[in-house]
């Protein structure tokens, strides 16, 4: 599992900082390939906008870090996890199968955890360039979580059997 760092180093928070927006932008882009898949290109739409809207957070830290190149991974890495709890680093979450409801969920859960770990640094660091940034991606991840709130509203509840493949790739009939 990955956990948050203690809130006493600024570079290991920045670190993680900019690994949590680099998955954030990957998985977003996968789960955008997963809702073309289901020809849902609304739902696709929105993820692919947030995947370039976190890829600009992760350039943003760079530039408020003075990094010339992305850092090493922080300890313990980070992972988008489809629980709050332990993850496995595992994209089982990420089913090809996926609705868009399930797509939805997860966004809301780690753009939920995105939201609490920039408050919680943007109250714990003195540097003003680190506040600012982190202050202004708070209210950045707040809007994002509005947006799939939002977004979850008007989504259908997924079938309960939507693990269950109609047409599998590999029947042979
Ligand atoms: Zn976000």
């Amino acid at each position: 599992m990955s956990t948050t760092p203690a809130l006493d180093d600024l570079a290991e928070l920045m670190r993680y900082a900019w690994a949590m927006e680099s998955e954030a932008s990957e998985r977003y882009e996968e789960m955008a390939d997963a809702m073309d898949t289901h020809n849902n290109a609304e739902v696709a739409g929105l993820f692919r906008k947030m995947s370039r809207i976190e890829a600009l957070h992760a350039d943003q830290i760079l530039r408020a870090m003075n990094w010339s190149e992305p850092p090493a991974s922080p300890p313990g890495g980070f992972r988008w996890g489809a629980d709050e709890g332990p993850e496995t680093g595992e994209h089982t979450d990420l089913h090809y199968l996926m609705h868009p409801r399930h797509a939805l969920d997860i966004a809301l859960r780690n753009e939920q955890r995105a939201q609490r770990f920039y408050h919680a640094l943007m109250t714990a660091t003195a540097d003003p360039a680190i506040r600012q940034a982190a202050e202004e991606f708070e209210s950045e991840e707040r809007e994002h979580v509005r947006l799939i709130e939002e977004w979850i509203a008007r989504t259908p509840a997924p079938p309960s059997h939507w693990r269950h493949d109609d047409d599998p790739p590999s029947v042979v009939d």
